[in-house]
């Protein structure tokens, strides 16, 4: 809490009275310290793979290139940082973004089914890679009035986790609405979450397990994007989840207004 002490009126040449400002400061200051995390976590996660980047070009230089088969992992660990990167930098644009909207335009109707399946085609290589079943149960002709490619997103992003921490198993997805919305349900009987690590989930850069993480190609930030595309929305995110057993992303999403 600051004051601001004496107040003049311009046109005034004697002092017409004290106006005391009290304003509490605390969300500023909280969103000041927010936004510096911000840009030192930016700041590491760039750095982390260009420097690696960086080392390996330099001991390729200084002969390794001359010895093909070191010449060759060199440079799939290049390859995969650079990837990092651009991801990184995809999920940076996508959150600025989105923060930079106050509402979406809900253009057109769409079906949340053909969203889905144009989503797990994107996701078919990774999914091929494990020894996972989808059970998808939206039926045809369930209808959302929004941004198609912010809710494709939202659909990647958890998508894309559940069969991340997922090796082995069933990743689910299912579908219904009401009279006030549409609640979509992205589950999987993967690794599962500890109880303490679930209110931090949503934080721009938090991961339970960083190495993992990072093994499985995350940035940190897929679920700080569904979570601020879900706010867009004016809609609700809960997570149940278990160790050992998956976890369960159940959203709210309210329909709005139209607005074009
Ligand atoms: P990341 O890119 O690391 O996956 P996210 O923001 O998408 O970042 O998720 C944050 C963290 O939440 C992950 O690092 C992971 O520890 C945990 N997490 C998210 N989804 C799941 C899931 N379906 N199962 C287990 N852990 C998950």
């Amino acid at each position: 809490v600051y004051a601001n002490p004496i107040y003049k009126h311009k046109s005034a040449s004697r002092t017409l009275g004290t106006l005391l400002v009290i304003q509490d400061v605390t969300d500023i200051r909280k969103l000041e310290t927010m936004r510096k995390d911000f840009v030192s976590n930016v700041t590491h996660e760039l750095n982390t793979p260009l420097t690696s980047i960086r080392g390996f070009v330099d001991t390729l230089k200084h002969g390794a290139i001359s010895d093909e088969k070191i010449a060759n992992r060199f440079l799939d660990i290049i390859d995969i940082e650079t990837e990092r990167l651009s991801l990184l930098i995809q999920d940076i644009l996508s959150l600025s973004a989105i923060e930079s909207t106050d509402q979406d335009k809900r253009v057109d109707e769409y079906d949340i089914k053909e969203i889905i399946d144009e989503v797990l085609d994107i996701l078919e290589p990774k999914i091929k890679k494990k020894n996972i079943e989808i059970i998808n149960d939206i039926n045809q002709g369930l209808t959302y009035r929004c941004n198609r490619d912010r809710i494709k997103q939202l659909f990647i992003n958890l998508l894309d986790n559940a069969i991340k921490y997922t090796e082995k198993g069933q990743v689910g997805i299912t579908c219904s609405r009401d009279e006030q919305g549409l609640k979509i349900d992205i589950w999987d009987t993967g690794i599962g979450i500890e109880e303490e690590h679930i209110p931090r989930l949503f934080e721009r850069f938090y991961r339970v397990d960083k190495g993992r993480s990072r093994n499985m190609g995350g940035t940190g930030l897929g679920l700080s994007i569904v979570k601020h595309i879900v706010e867009l929305y004016k809609g609700r995110i809960d997570v149940v989840s278990r160790v050992g057993e998956g976890s369960r992303f159940v959203i709210f999403l309210p329909y709005g207004e139209v607005n074009e």
